[in-house]
């Protein structure tokens, strides 16, 4: 894939219906907040001439809006992270379907959903990291779950959207039982009760708290890229494994974003999903975050490549998201708090 941004925004625009009133103005609902995201933002308003309007918020609160404000609602992009919300922004029918050649054929199957009405910009892999010089660390999920790594593991709340997808992911792959099995199994080994975000699972590591812990890719790539106390500094503390390389590969969760059910300028919206899928939106969209682009063949950033070759859990995120609801029963059932 060698054309040009521009080249792949001309074709956008030819593809479609823009009106000169419509190419005016987008409204963007986003619960992404990186610093690179203007430049992203920027480089689109100055390659189309549309004005991005920019409403940000948490992802709840924005769905939320986006509900309540119903046909009359300005939204015409949302943008968020974690499958889990865009599935459920698609089940309330806060999404339309898309119909663009460019998104099909640069966004990967597994990450758009089937239906067209939201696709994955950014991918980040759920990672097991371990103490430096831990012996036999797991090397796969279910693994996590081996008596053998009792009191040892580190892993944040099940109200947290990244272990209720992994959760749905480990439903699609190894079955209910085997999914109900693996989440009593982890509460079995956990160092401490569920607590912080996955940048305090990594400090678990370091203060000696806990052998092992789950955390997404990119809050480790952050903290080789920038100071990230509690961890930078002691960053040689920390290994990890590529879960499942061999099996299923390691499973990747997404930040996407898809075109609201009443956008007013929708083909502006269309041209600007397609301008985050470019490869250099693509850049900027998953170094601001350290985190993988969705296109393929789209350089890395440094911290990103750090982290070394793998394979991919290239399960459909589409059918993981529809084991949303079963997941959140097992954490219940096996009291993963
Ligand atoms: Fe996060």
């Amino acid at each position: 894939m060698t054309r040009t941004i521009a080249a792949l925004l001309g074709t956008t625009i030819a593809a479609s219906t823009l009106t000169a009133a419509q190419a005016q103005e987008l409204n963007l609902y986003s619960s992404r907040h990186y610093d690179t995201d203007e430049r992203l933002y920027s480089d689109f308003e100055e390659l189309t001439g549309i004005t991005i309007n920019r409403i940000e918020g948490n992802a709840d609160e924005l769905i939320a809006r986006l509900a309540a404000e119903g046909e009359n609602s300005p939204a015409d992009v949302f943008l968020t992270v974690d499958t889990s919300r865009l599935a459920r922004a698609q089940e309330m029918g806060l999404l339309q379907p898309v119909e663009s050649e460019i998104l099909e054929e640069r966004i990967p199957a597994n990450i758009q959903a089937e239906d067209n009405t939201w696709f994955g910009f950014s991918q980040r892999a759920r990672i097991i990291f371990h103490a430096a010089g831990l012996e036999n660390p797991p090397q796969t999920y279910l693994e996590l779950a081996d008596p053998a790594y009792e009191g040892m593991i580190c892993i944040r709340s099940s109200t947290n959207t990244y272990n209720q997808t992994l959760l749905a992911s480990i439903i699609e792959n190894h079955g209910e039982d085997a999914a109900r099995e693996w989440a009593a199994g982890i509460v079995a080994n956990m160092a401490r009760d569920p607590q912080g975000g996955d940048t305090d699972q990594l400090r678990g590591i370091v203060s000696g708290e806990c052998e092992i812990a789950v955390s997404n890719s990119y809050y480790f790539a952050r903290a080789i890229r920038t100071e990230v106390e509690g961890v930078s500094g002691s960053i040689e503390m920390i290994d990890w494994v590529w879960p499942d390389q061999g099996g299923n590969g390691a499973h990747m969760n997404l930040s996407g974003g898809g075109v609201a059910a009443h956008a007013p300028h929708p083909e502006a919206a269309v041209a600007f999903l397609e301008y985050l899928a470019s490869d250099q939106a693509q850049q900027y969209f998953s170094a601001g975050n350290d985190e993988f682009p969705a296109v393929e063949g789209v350089e890395l950033a440094e911290s990103v490549a750090a982290l070394g070759e793998f394979e991919a859990d290239d399960v459909n995120l589409s059918a993981v998201a529809q084991n949303l609801g079963l997941a959140q029963q097992i954490f219940n059932e096996v009291g993963w708090e």
